[in-house]
This record gives C-alpha cells, structure tokens and sequence, in this order.
C-alpha cells in the first residue's frame, strides 16, 4: 500500500462538444461515484471548462485545464488566465504537455513561468516531461528528463513542490498505443523522484505524486500503477470513452 493516493486524470484533448463532454461527464460521474481511494481529473476543453464544471460539482470528479498563460491578464489573444480558470472552478492545469512543446513551441522556460503562474493562484500544476523516442534510443533520457524536472520547477519552494503534480510521458508512448513497460517508467520515475529529493528534500520528494503517461489502457493500469514510485495516470485516448476509464481507475486501484 503506497501512502501517496492515486491520481489519475483524463486528457481529452482537442476531442468533444460541449454536448459530449457533459454525457462523457454524466456517465464518469455515474461510475465512479462510490471512488475514493483515489484522486479523479476531467480535463475538457477550454469551451466545455464550464459546462463540465456544473455538471461534476458536488461529485468526486474534479476539474483540470489543459494548458494557460502565465500573465494574470493582458493583450494575449486567444490565451487564458489561471484567474479564468479558478473562475469555472478547475483545481488543476496541465502545463507543458508535450503536444504543447511540439507543436506550440513551449519550452521548460515558458512551462517554469506557467507552473509558477497556476500555483500562484491556486491551481495545482500537472507538470508533464519525457524523452522523445530519438532521445531513448541515443541514451540520454536521464539528461532530458532531469533537466525538463529542474527547469520547470526552478524557484519553487518544497510547499509548491507538494501542490504541484509531475506526469512521466514518454513522448514515443503517446497516442501510439505502444506504452512504456512498468519497469521502464518506474526507472525513470524513481530518477524524477531522486531529482525532486536534491531540489528539495527527500521528504518532499517521498511525498509528491508522479503520474505515468502514454497508451494506458484497461490492460495495462494495473501493472503501471502496481509500481512503487507510480502514483497513478494521465489519460488521454482511453479517457474519451467512459468504459475505458472506469476500468483504468478500477485496475488501477486494485493494484
Ligand atoms: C496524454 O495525452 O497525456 C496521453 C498520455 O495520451 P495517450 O493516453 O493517448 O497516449
């Protein structure tokens, strides 16, 4: 038994309607009612933010953005405030995705400012980093992913440290169906930890939750989570259907 409690949360992406988002929703919130071993995000759209929100208050699910801007407010067209974000009352962002770095040019110094600007106003962060499949193969995912871990939270005190969330996502496991193995992410989530312990502390570090990311399934939830420095997941394809991610939560918890 882990005593850091799961956290497993769905990325939906640039997928579903406002319409679609409730339904999806409506069921989650159905099926995973009775859930509390475990921390459960829906991050919609930023059109389906409020629609989502009403839809979920009072139940366990809670809300997550996908990504904000790190200035309070401003000249920035079509950028969102963390303030917007609390305003439909998300609890969390996801900063730095690697959709976003690879095809929107975030980089570690953008994700810092973001992380900083999120636990500034009460957003808790879900910081993502991982190598890409040509940073595996020549070796040098210690490097990568320490460095994405120490750039993005640069300046944080260990109080932010423990409101933040870290999500390992190899980027050559995401949406292609090929997942990392357990004892893959745990080494590189045993490395993360070891990065936060010389940041911060090592009680700090024993005590932040990292999430795995990249093609999990119902098939795979268990044996992921059942790692000892995996503390849940970060959904993406599988979340789009509600059966898929009752039985990611389901697994995962029984592992
Ligand atoms: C993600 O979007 O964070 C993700 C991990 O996607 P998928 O589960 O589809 O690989």
């Amino acid at each position: 038994m882990k005593s850091r409690k799961l956290v497993i949360a769905g990325n939906w992406k640039m997928y579903k309607t406002v319409g679609e988002a409730v339904a999806l929703s409506r069921l989650l919130k159905r099926d995973l009612a009775e859930v509390k071993a475990a921390d459960l995000i829906v991050c919609p759209t930023f059109t389906a933010l409020k629609t989502v929100s009403d839809e979920i208050a009072n139940s366990n699910l809670r809300l997550g953005a996908q990504n904000m801007h790190w200035e309070k407010e401003g000249a920035f067209t079509g950028e969102i405030s963390a303030a917007m974000l609390r305003d439909v009352f998300c609890q969390f962002v996801i900063i730095g995705h690697s959709e976003r770095r690879q095809f929107f040019g975030e980089t570690d110094d953008s994700v810092n400012r973001k992380t900083k600007a999120a636990l500034a106003a009460q957003l808790k962060p879900i910081v993502c980093v991982g190598e890409t499949l040509a940073q595996r193969d020549g070796g040098q995912v210690e490097a990568v992913v320490t460095a994405q871990v120490k750039n993005g939270l640069a300046g944080l005190t260990a109080e932010q440290a423990l409101d933040s969330i870290l999500a390992y996502e190899p980027v050559w496991a995401i949406g292609t169906g090929r997942n990392a193995t357990p004892e893959q992410a745990q080494e590189v989530h045993s490395l993360i930890r070891c990065t936060l312990a010389e940041m911060f502390d090592a009680a700090t570090a024993a005590k932040v939750r990292i999430q795995y990311g990249g093609s999990v399934k119902p098939a795979n939830a268990a044996s992921l989570m059942a790692q000892p420095d995996i503390d849940g997941a970060l959904v993406g394809g599988a979340s789009l259907d509600a059966k898929s991610f009752v039985e990611i939560v389901q697994n995962g918890l029984g592992a």
